[in-house]
């Protein structure tokens, strides 16, 4: 027996690289301004004309935003928040620690 069904997808090496280096802020021009966005918005509104500008695709394609989307989600379930966070401290502690043991000379 497998610890987990093991779902018939290919995770890419690519997709997590894209995952972790997603920006925060997404810069959207309009008006030959530039404002900043959260990534998972859709719509961001120019300060200049007030217009409502799409930012964000709603067409089948699947985007990393998406991905994204799906672990929010899941991260709305009760526990999940508490799991996720010492998930993250995990995971802190591990790259803190990769950096300790990089050479520096
Ligand atoms: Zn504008």
């Amino acid at each position: 027996m497998e610890p987990q069904d093991h779902l018939n997808i290919t995770i890419s090496e690519d997709l997590l690289e894209k995952i972790r280096s997603l920006p925060v802020q997404r810069i959207v021009e309009h008006c030959g301004i530039r404002m900043t966005v959260s990534p998972f918005d859709f719509y961001a509104e120019c300060r200049q004309c007030g217009s409502r500008i799409k930012v964000r695709s709603f067409s089948g394609a699947v985007e990393i935003e998406d991905v994204f989307d799906a672990v929010f989600e899941w991260m709305n379930r009760p526990i999940a928040q508490e799991i996720a966070r010492r998930r993250q401290m995990a995971l802190d502690e591990d790259s803190a620690s990769t950096i300790d043991q990089i050479p520096t000379g």
